[in-house]
């Protein structure tokens, strides 16, 4: 953590500054400049002291932190890429991983019709989700339990693993018995109490980040699970909230690069929450492969037009089919494959 003193400071000031340092345990550097003082506070569990601890300190001018607030999910913590084991399948490795499916499980005829496509494309885990987060509390909220009886069905008798979202502590028993891979959406990436259950169940999940969260902060969120002991952590890009309407949020393509330079684990894009329609779906999905994305998770649908949710974002069995195309050129190209 560096304190850099007001120009002027007294050395009383300076001192207190020191003493607290010292009092707390740590080792404290002085850089005495021709007009301000720089006091740097040296150990390696800094990120347990808040910045305010010292910015209270008369004469303190700012406090900056330069260890990362996050630790289990840095590179500085473990350097070797973390690889995500869903049955045979690994995700951080040199393939890509696509997940697809529907937004929502709506009926037998429609995941399984929706599994058998998009695994016949190339596709290696299926989406669908149980219980959804909407926006209003008046659409459509999922089919609950009946979603995740279907979701077992399919995986039994197709053997495709699926990963549905949780959005409730409570649901962990029944999903734990239902899907291979947990999802924990935007809305919850800060709802810590879902995050520690999630990570005490062991079970690889994946992180979405939070539609108005800082890198810093869904990696801080990523901490939680790893914290309470599990390893198997993927995260998900999503797109966030900026001041720009033409699409439902602005996918943040270099989050990419900034994950994978700061971070250990695997992480995916979802192009279809950003984009929020199908033409602009493809676009997304090819830059993310291009940028380094280590899978992907689409919403396809067999009849989009009559989608029970996100219907418009939807791809067609067409549509994707010929993404995947794209897809496993822009894979090949950076010496991937899908
Ligand atoms: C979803 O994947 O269906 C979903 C609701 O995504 P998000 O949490 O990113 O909005
Ligand atoms: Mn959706």
């Amino acid at each position: 953590m560096i304190v850099e003193m007001r120009r002027g400071a007294t050395q009383e000031q300076i001192d207190a500054v020191v003493a607290r340092a010292r009092k707390l345990g740590f080792e404290v550097q002085l850089n005495i400049g021709t007009d301000k003082v720089v006091v740097a506070i040296l150990g390696s569990d800094t990120g347990r002291v808040a910045t305010e601890t010292f910015e209270v300190l008369p004469g303190v001018e700012s406090v900056t932190r330069i260890m990362r607030p996050y630790k289990l999910a840095s590179r500085e913590f473990r350097d070797e890429r973390t690889i995500v084991h869903i049955g045979d399948i690994a995700v951080g490795g040199p393939k890509v991983v696509v997940m697809a499916g529907p937004c929502s499980v709506e009926s037998r005829a429609q995941i399984f019709a929706t599994a058998q496509h998009v695994t016949r494309v190339g596709a290696k885990i299926l989406r669908g989700g149980a219980y959804k987060p909407r926006t209003s509390p008046f659409s459509f909220q999922g089919l609950g339990d009946d979603a995740l009886e279907l979701l077992n069905q399919v995986r039994k008798e197709l053997g495709v693993p699926v990963v549905s979202e949780i959005t409730d502590a409570d649901h962990l028993d029944a999903m734990m018995n239902a899907v291979d891979v947990l999802q924990i959406g935007t809305r919850n990436m800060q709802n810590f109490t879902l995050l520690r259950a999630v990570g005490q169940s062991g079970r690889p999940c994946i992180l979405k980040r939070g539609l108005a969260s800082t890198v810093t902060e869904w990696l801080q969120a990523a901490d939680y699970l790893l914290a309470a002991g599990s390893t198997q952590v993927i995260l998900c890009e999503r797109g966030i909230r900026t001041f720009e309407t033409s699409t439902r949020f602005t996918l943040d393509v270099s989050s990419i690069g900034v994950v994978k330079h700061n971070s250990h684990l695997p992480v995916i894009v979802d192009p279809s929450h950003a984009a929020g329609h199908y033409q602009l779906v493809p676009t997304l999905a090819r830059a993310a492969i291009a940028a380094g994305a280590d899978g992907l998770l689409i919403e396809v649908h067999p009849d989009p037009v009559n989608a029970l949710s996100d219907g418009l974002q939807s791809l067609s069995f067409s549509d994707f089919e010929r993404l995947m195309g794209e897809l496993k050129a822009i894979a090949a190209a950076i010496g991937r494959s899908i």
